[in-house]
């Protein structure tokens, strides 16, 4: 059973949001103002001067059907100028884009993910870990397209939209009366189209949670499903999630096009309308040639840009849920019990006084009464089921008693601050993990050493003849959490790590069950010689010349030490 779900059903840990102050994620994207601007600003220069293209093209041929040919070819000159000097704003527009994009990107999952680390473990275990790989992965890139780039879209559409509107009006003030209502009822049902999608993209991402989790399970537990012959039913699990997801997909697809449909139609004979009008009004004399031209070019820039800022809008909305969901997600989650005692060392010895614990509606330790004392070795032995891996859960403050007390120098663990504590105790747990890094960071954790004491952690751990065969030895690279490394190997690594760490309170979990019998005593015998450390054993495997060694063996049988 994971300590993700032993936390989750610690009674205890039953724990409120705190919704104060929430620096929302989407805070990232402001600090890339300056960029956005200035690719806004290049995009603005670009599009001016496509319309003065288009306006020049009107009167060339205003000029050409006057027969004012002079004129005509000084018209046609200034078209290509402004051709020419566009090509490179425009490409220079694309860089800065492309740049925001990049930056923005990059920022927000870096932030994100200092402010995951940042979190305290009990937030973290609540949550557990799918949630953050999922928004990193699938909520980020839907963000990407949604969002980040889709602001910018907008934007640059309504520029467009706006420049062809200003360029036509200041030619004919009616025309813009007329597009100026359009746009308007258009914004207006885009918005309310919006929010239909909004509560389906909503759902999508919460199944999309889902499905994250399950695909790392079956990663992760790769080896059981094959091993197990669980290929078939993780398929059609597997099937069945996804066929969720898609289906939810399917149906945001449906929505999003009859929403579109209904108002390119709309849209559509608006504009129609509108240049039939132009039409109307250029036969009676009202508008010239070369305006008819320019309204046929503009039409585009007008459509174009609203019906892209329509497919736009609505995902945009959407992508507000999405951040809000990052952002409760990164909340801490506040205690019953407020953690306001520091903690350095062990000083006497910890005590289980009258504990009580359950997972849910199991019952696991009942009125337990236990006492560690500082520097001393125990040994923890019973019957599979009898509580002790839940012992040790309690002691890394993974979960809490349900009542009772597990008090540290009299001091309730509750209100000890974890982070102080935890760094205080050494754990050896039976799932090692081990980084994509050299075998020395692996043994450091990336803290300052000398070669001598690396050298002492890798003797006493038994790893001195596997440190010798790696070719590079200690610069070894380990890859993949450490595909070829065995379990054996990595219990001493892990035997090791604490080593080196000194830490005050050893906690071991079955930590030689992956070991031979004459390296597992050897290392045993290593550990009980630690002066100061108090060592907490979890085995079955219990050897009789090791077992006086210890200062005292509990055994623990339904929830009971004896
Ligand atoms: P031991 O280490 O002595 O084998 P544990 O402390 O691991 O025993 O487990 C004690 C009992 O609690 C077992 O019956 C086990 O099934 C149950 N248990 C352990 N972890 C969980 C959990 N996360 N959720 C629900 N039940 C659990």
């Amino acid at each position: 059973m994971s300590d993700k779900a032993a936390a989750v059903g610690s009674k205890r840990l039953r724990l409120r949001h705190r919704e104060k102050n929430i620096d929302s994620e989407r805070s990232g994207i402001r600090q890339q103002r300056p960029q956005f601007a200035f690719a806004l600003l290049l995009f603005g220069i670009v599009n001016s001067l496509d319309m003065a293209i288009s306006v020049m093209l009107m009167f060339l041929v205003d000029q050409a059907l006057a027969g004012n040919y002079a004129a005509a070819r000084n018209s046609l000159l200034v078209i290509v100028i402004i051709f020419v000097l566009v090509i490179p704003l425009e490409l220079l527009n694309i860089f800065v884009f492309s740049h925001y994009i990049k930056s923005t990107m990059l920022g927000m999952r870096t932030k994100f993910l200092h402010k995951v680390l940042k979190l305290d473990l009990h937030s973290f275990n609540q949550r557990g870990s799918s949630v953050f790989y999922s928004h990193i992965s699938n909520d980020f890139n839907t963000l990407e397209s949604n969002d980040i780039e889709a602001r910018y879209r907008i934007a640059t559409q309504f520029i467009r939209a706006f420049t062809a509107l200003a360029v036509l009006a200041y030619i004919n003030i009616l025309i813009l009366l007329l597009l100026l209502v359009v746009a308007a009822i258009f914004l207006l049902v885009a918005n309310v189209t919006g929010k239909m999608l909004q509560k389906h993209e909503e759902e999508r991402s919460k199944l999309l949670h889902g499905y994250t989790s399950y695909i790392r399970e079956i990663l992760t537990a790769f080896r059981l499903v094959k091993s197990s012959n669980l290929e078939k039913r993780s398929a059609a699990e597997f099937g069945r999630k996804s066929a969720s997801v898609q289906q939810k997909g399917y149906i945001i697809d449906k929505v999003a096009t009859n929403i579109d449909y209904v108002l390119n139609l709309f849209l559509y004979s608006i504009i129609l309308g509108a240049m039939l009008l132009v039409i109307y009004l250029a036969g009676l004399g009202y508008l010239s040639a070369g305006y008819v031209v320019l309204v046929i070019n503009s039409i585009g820039s007008i459509i174009q840009p609203l019906a892209e800022a329509m497919e736009r809008i609505p995902l945009f909305q959407g992508a507000r849920q999405i951040w809000r969901s990052i952002d409760e997600s990164l909340q801490p989650l506040e205690q019953e019990v407020e953690e306001t005692e520091p903690f350095s060392c062990l000083a006497e010895n910890i005590e289980f006084r009258e504990v009580s614990f359950a997972y849910e509606e199991t019952p696991v330790l009942r009125g337990l009464n236990l006492k560690f004392e500082k520097g001393r070795k125990y040994l923890l032995i019973g019957p599979s089921g009898g509580g002790k891996s839940t012992i040790l859960r309690l002691l890394r403050k993974y979960i809490s008693p349900d009542t009772g007390e597990l008090l540290i120098d009299n001091i309730n663990l509750d209100t000890i601050q974890i982070e102080e504590y935890l760094r205080q105790i050494a754990n050896v747990e039976q799932h090692v993990f081990l980084f994509e890094d050299s075998l020395r960071n692996n043994l450091t954790l990336y803290k300052d050493y000398s070669e001598a004491e690396i050298e002492g952690a890798i003797e006493a751990a038994g790893l001195s003849g596997f440190v010798a065969k790696q070719p590079c030895g200690l610069e070894q690279m380990i890859f993949d959490n450490g595909r070829n490394i065995s379990g054996g190997e990595k219990a001493r690594i892990a035997i090791a790590r604490s080593l080196l760490r000194q830490s005050d309170i050893l906690l071991l979990d079955e930590a030689f069950a992956s070991l031979d019998d004459e390296i597992a005593k050897s290392i045993e015998k290593r550990l009980l010689g630690l002066e100061g450390v108090t060592v907490i054993q979890v085995s079955h495997v219990v050897f009789p010349e090791t077992i006086e060694l210890y200062d005292h063996v509990f055994e623990i049988v339904q929830g009971n030490a004896r």
